[in-house]
């Protein structure tokens, strides 16, 4: 049950970048300009926009993909399942956080970068229903987002594995960052974690189940910066599907939804989605200079005695 009628997906309003483009700066600028009119048109179309972002979205802000087997943090994929797991966690809790320690430098030093603001933006105009992120790394909550579902969890606190617990991350990791006590629960004194979900761990039921209702009622999912394979994350693109939703992907990687995609965009968020958020923003305020330093000539208008009736 959506509540929305739902167009016919036409084969005539499908517009697809093509597989062989080259992924990175390659893609003719027109085809480029072309997709992402059309992407616009959908925007404008939709009554109920949804986006899922990943990791991409914050690579522009310098975060790597600590999930990813490519992202150069790991050696192998085994190395990375056994540390940044909850076996690895409860086991040698130690070399999780040493692992931890650079990847926090880099996030809590991190900025929102202009796709966070454009998606934000969006939702302030009305045009964004809500935002469905995998990132931990609060930067879309920070850019303004507000109805924002962290599906991977997320680094404002850290909880209790034990007695579960919930303490805000903040003083805990400034303190684990200068001095590298690890923190343990103020309750228990177990070791406490970020309240992230690690490898081996269940999504948070309550974001997982809201992130579901929103692919449900979506008419436009906007997918930005995630190559959907990490289920069920992934999978909600295609809940949105079965429901009529039509859907556009900015990714520079191919994706399993792609050949179901309205528009796909092979380009960097940072600089598409403020693009796309453009034609939904108020436009800026026009600054008129001071009435005394208009010159009148230079606004191409020659005076005339019709002009000259101030004084009365
Ligand atoms: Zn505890």
């Amino acid at each position: 049950m959506t509540g929305f009628p739902f167009r016919n997906r036409g084969p005539a309003a499908i517009i697809r970048g093509r597989r062989s483009d080259p992924p990175l700066g390659g893609i003719p600028q027109m085809t480029t300009d072309v997709l992402i009119d059309r992407a616009i048109e959908l925007l404008g179309e939709a009554r109920h926009v949804v986006a899922l972002t990943g990791a991409g979205i914050s690579t522009p802000s310098g975060i790597p993909d600590y999930r990813s087997p490519k992202s150069g943090l790991w050696e192998t994929a085994a190395d990375m399942m056994e540390v940044a797991s909850i076996y690895g966690f409860r086991h040698h809790p130690q070399t999780f956080y040493d692992w931890l320690r650079p990847l926090l430098q880099v996030i809590r030093s991190a900025q929102p970068n202009p796709a966070h603001y454009a998606l934000a933006q969006l939702e302030a105009a009305g045009r964004l229903k809500a935002v469905i992120t995998q990132n931990i790394d609060l930067l879309h909550g920070r850019a303004g987002s507000r109805s924002l579902y962290e599906v991977h969890g997320h680094l404002r606190e850290i909880v209790c594995p034990a007695c579960h617990y919930l303490l805000p991350a903040e003083p805990a990791l400034d303190e684990f960052m200068t001095s590298g006590k690890i923190p343990r629960c103020t309750r228990c004194h177990h070791i406490m974690k970020p309240n992230v979900v690690l490898f081996g761990e269940m999504l948070p039921w309550k974001a997982m189940k809201d992130a579901q209702i929103q692919a449900r009622t979506a008419d436009l999912m906007l997918v930005a910066g995630s190559s959907l394979e990490v289920a069920p994350a992934g999978d909600l693109p295609e809940i949105a599907l079965e429901h009529g939703a039509r859907l556009i992907i900015i990714n520079f990687l191919d994706t399993h939804l792609d050949s179901q995609a309205d528009v796909i965009i092979r380009a960097d968020v940072a600089q598409v989605l403020p693009r796309l958020a453009a034609p939904f923003l108020p436009p800026m305020p026009l600054i008129e200079p001071p009435a005394e330093s208009l010159d009148v000539a230079a606004l191409g208008k020659k005076p005339s005695h019709g002009d000259v009736s101030i004084s009365g």
